[in-house]
């Protein structure tokens, strides 16, 4: 009788360790949602009310006030601004993103759009990737475009902003397709320079010979841009073929909501 009582408690003892182990072990999976998909907003310029109101068709050009009131939409339906690490890392499988994931991307690199964003991204707590084009950091001071110094001091100073790749020289409006060497070449500088891993392709044209050199020489995915590209970021997608959606300047705040939440999101 005693016997079979002790066996019996050892039993329950052994069960429930048993139990305990297997839910340490193997915790219950986290319900997040991953997103199936991911807005990567394209911009260009953001300007002063005043020069907006003097082109107000300008297609690269947004106001200050359009662009925070954009800024604020996203945080009051608490989209989560990721980096470029976080897109491809999802992207690969290696990483659940939370259904509403945004990465937000200015292409070129003004220098003032860049000092005019920092304080809206601030005021809602968003992160931004600014894709400048190698070469122009080196211009000075007094260029249109930010300086390898200020890039420097905001690498340390404002973590919520990421700056990346637009190429090193590339940035021509006539498309030329270069020899592998050449953008292997363009792709080592800004490896060397900057350490960038992720390149937006200036005016969206890319040939498979670029990919080939820029994959070869450190870059780890690819951003695409025009009409023709357009759309949200997918897993399906080649790492180096990634789609964005351009905010123009032209862009209503209900065109700029309904692009974001459109049905099968
Ligand atoms: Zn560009």
């Amino acid at each position: 009788m005693k016997q079979g009582y002790l066996k019996r408690v050892c039993a329950m003892a052994l069960t429930a360790c048993l139990m305990l182990m297997a839910t340490v072990a193997f915790p219950a999976p986290v319900r997040a949602e991953n997103a199936r998909n991911v807005p990567v907003l394209t911009y260009h310029k953001v300007v002063s009310k005043k020069r907006k109101k003097k082109h107000p068709e300008a297609r690269m050009t947004l106001s200050v006030g359009q662009f925070a009131r954009q800024m604020r939409w996203l945080r009051e339906k608490h989209y989560t601004a990721i980096t470029c690490d976080e897109l491809y890392r999802w992207h690969e499988g290696e990483l659940t993103l939370p259904k509403r994931s945004v990465l937000i991307t200015f292409d070129d690199g003004y220098a003032s759009t860049i000092e005019r964003i920092i304080p809206v991204l601030e005021k809602y707590d968003l992160k931004a990737t600014v894709f400048v084009i190698g070469a122009t950091t080196y211009y000075g001071e007094h260029s249109k475009y930010i300086s390898t110094r200020r890039i420097r001091e905001l690498r340390k100073s404002c973590p919520r902003l990421e700056f990346q790749s637009h190429t090193w020289n590339l940035h021509k409006k006539k498309r030329k397709a270069r020899s592998y060497a050449r953008y292997a070449a363009d792709a080592k500088k800004q490896m060397d320079a900057y350490g960038f891993e992720y390149v937006a392709y200036p005016f969206g044209f890319v040939t498979r010979k670029m990919v080939r050199a820029y994959r070869d020489n450190g870059i780890r995915m690819g951003f695409l841009f025009g009409d023709m590209f357009s759309g949200f970021a997918t897993r399906n997608q080649s790492r180096y073929a990634i789609r964005r959606l351009e905010v123009p300047g032209t862009m209503t705040m209900d065109e700029f909501k309904k692009m974001l939440e459109s049905p099968g999101r």
